[in-house]
């Protein structure tokens, strides 16, 4: 089970964006990095296309890297780190690691 997923508040540990929070809108799980709203806008030139009739610079998100970025839990509003915790009939849930909260995310 993967601890960041899609639409999950995260928030930016480093980069120019640190300290801010967005929405997870890609996992790549592969290469363990995430696109996050409106984090690392990069420009990217583009030709035109279907989209963009008449093409050039698009501000975009690009790709962070896992260890950047710590999930919100929803119940504390607080960054945290996520815990696996596994249930009686097998399913795996997240859990905030704060020890005053634990609530399932
Ligand atoms: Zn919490």
């Amino acid at each position: 089970m993967r601890k960041v997923v899609k639409n999950d508040t995260v928030y930016i540990l480093s980069g120019n964006d640190r300290g801010k929070t967005g929405k997870v809108l890609k996992v790549f799980p592969k290469t363990n990095r995430v696109v996050v709203e409106g984090v690392n806008l990069i420009k990217r030139h583009t030709r035109p296309n279907q989209q963009l009739p008449q093409g050039g610079i698009v501000e975009r998100e690009g790709p962070i890297h896992i260890s950047n970025v710590k999930v919100v839990c929803p119940k504390c509003n607080r960054p945290t780190r996520v815990g696996i915790r596994i249930l009686e009939d097998k399913t795996k849930v997240r859990f905030c690691k704060h020890p005053d909260c634990g609530e399932m995310i």
